[in-house]
């Protein structure tokens, strides 16, 4: 493999490019002591902040706290790939088996709804994140992938998606966008293009403007359920919070936090970004529509096309023990990998110096269904579980968890992502051992797959690395 060329100005971690180009925020204020909210949301990524939002937004005299352990966006919500999509990562079967077929579907129409929710709310609050509704296009660059790529239009078809939603593109489809060696394409238009730290951190004041107390620098440690004559409690290292309710927002970081259930383990994604693409190096490559970009590999790649002509891409990367994730630096081969990915999908780019690398913690369920809970009787709430797809999901979970917690039964409080049980993990070391397994072996079939050693069908080797993973 050549060199991969980088930037003068290269960094590895600094929590995201994102943050490192429009600078991290100034803190706020942390806890001064105990107090007493109606609502103590903890963490203040997207699931925290739209939660407090859309409480406030709904009952204006509710005193509502966020207690953030570094600052608002510091978590996934500030590092992500900007794809506010429709995409939802649960197995749509499990949900359908629980609460039926339209149910599902109502969730699938709930998620398209959001990404205008979404738009609507940045753009009425004045946040500016740089959202461009391109929409999302996915690309198939060899027979296998060009086989599922039809598939998944088809069963998306079955569950929400009408023709208008999700549809293959013809080749020469205006706006042009060419990725090399791309046999196929489908197109969506329930996407936008974010610039993610821009929009949490447009979020995060706006929700502060509302009059939410959003304490940052405070780590919790535990979360205590409702006891007896006792309130639920957030407990921290500057005092003790109180409230009838308590948001756990914390995805891809709540299995440290003492007294929290172990639904979600952590897992890592990666990123790069390049230098501003050169305006000649745009006129061959197109992507004039912003659209955000994926593909069908197994180990898939995301990726758009910045505000200032950068190509950013991401992708889950080697599996490794995930430690305490202080500032989101990632690993060389994580690097090398997503700069193959990139430089297969645009040859061009080979000579633009890559500048910055990262990654950031997500949430992942055992059957990889994200859900939105809250419990009465504990007077403790929770969402999370996105595996991924949490931009505009944790949109749609701070919605419903408004309802909720007021009390409300409402379309959104009924669908069946809301209680949906979990299944612990497995134990350690075979919950490692099994991501390896199923990491390499995605891998393998993505060679074998771009070779055609499968004669252009889906290998064998994926179908049994997803029984492994039982997503
Ligand atoms: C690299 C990457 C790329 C991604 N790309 C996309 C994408 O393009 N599209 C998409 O839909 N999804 C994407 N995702 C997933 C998406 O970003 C997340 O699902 C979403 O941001 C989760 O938001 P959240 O608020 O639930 O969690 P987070 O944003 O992780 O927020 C949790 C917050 O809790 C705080 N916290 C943690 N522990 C404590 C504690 N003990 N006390 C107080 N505070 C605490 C953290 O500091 C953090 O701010 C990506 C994720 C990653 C990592």
């Amino acid at each position: 493999m050549r060199p991969i060329p980088r930037s003068s100005r290269f960094a590895n971690g600094g929590v995201s490019f994102w943050f490192r180009d429009m600078g991290l925020p100034e803190r706020r204020p942390s806890l001064p002591g105990a107090a007493d909210y109606d609502v103590c949301v903890v963490g203040a990524g997207y699931t925290g902040l739209w939660t407090a939002y859309y409480l406030k937004k709904a009952q204006p005299d509710l005193r509502v706290a966020i207690i953030e352990r570094e600052f608002a966006g510091f978590g996934a919500s500030g590092r992500n790939g900007g794809w506010l999509s429709a995409e939802f990562s649960g197995s749509r079967e499990r949900y359908a088996e629980s609460h039926g077929k339209s149910s599902m579907i109502a969730l699938q129409r709930a998620m398209m709804e959001t990404v205008n929710e979404v738009v609507a709310v940045a753009d009425a609050e004045g946040v500016d994140a740089d959202v461009v509704r391109g929409g999302m296009r996915l690309v198939a660059t060899n027979a296998a992938q060009q086989e599922r790529l039809t598939a998944e239009i088809e069963y998306l078809q079955e569950w929400g998606y009408w023709p208008d939603d999700i549809h293959l593109l013809a080749h020469d489809h205006e706006p042009r966008l060419s990725v090399a060696g791309a046999v196929a394409s489908a197109y969506s238009p329930h996407a936008a293009r974010v610039n993610p730290a821009k929009l949490v951190t447009g979020l995060a004041r706006a929700v502060a403007d509302l009059g939410v107390d959003l304490f940052e620098d405070t780590a919790v440690e535990e979360i205590r359920p409702r006891r007896g004559a006792a309130r639920p409690a957030v407990v921290t290292g500057h005092g003790t919070v109180t409230a009838d309710h308590v948001v756990c927002a914390t995805e891809g970081f709540t299995s440290p936090l003492r007294g929290q259930r172990r639904d979600w383990i952590p897992m890592r994604s990666s990123m790069i970004v390049t230098e501003p693409i050169p305006a000649e190096l745009w006129e061959k490559i197109g992507w004039e529509g912003r659209e955000v970009l994926g593909d069908a590999a197994h180990s898939y790649v995301y990726a758009q096309r910045t505000a200032d002509d950068r190509i950013a891409i991401g992708g889950r990367g080697v599996p490794h023990r995930p430690g305490p994730d202080q500032d989101g630096s990632t690993q060389p081969q994580e690097i090398a990998g997503l700069w193959r990915a990139l430089t297969r999908m645009f040859p061009d780019v080979a000579d633009v110096p890559v500048e910055h690398a990262w990654s950031g913690m997500l949430g992942v369920s055992r059957d990889w269904c994200p859900s939105v809970h809250m419990d009465a009787d504990s007077g403790l709430g929770w969402a999370g579980g996105y595996a991924g797809s949490g931009v505009a999901a944790a949109n749609l979970a701070g919605r419903t968890l408004r309802d909720l917690v007021l009390g409300r039964r409402t379309e959104l409080t009924r669908l069946p992502w809301v209680g949906h049980k979990v299944r612990g993990w497995d134990p350690e070391p075979l919950r490692w051992a099994g991501t390896r397994v199923v990491h390499g072996l995605y891998r393998t079939a993505d060679r074998r797959e771009s070779k055609t050693e499968d004669k252009g069908h889906t290998s064998r080797l994926a179908g049994i690395a997803t029984r492994i993973a039982r997503r």
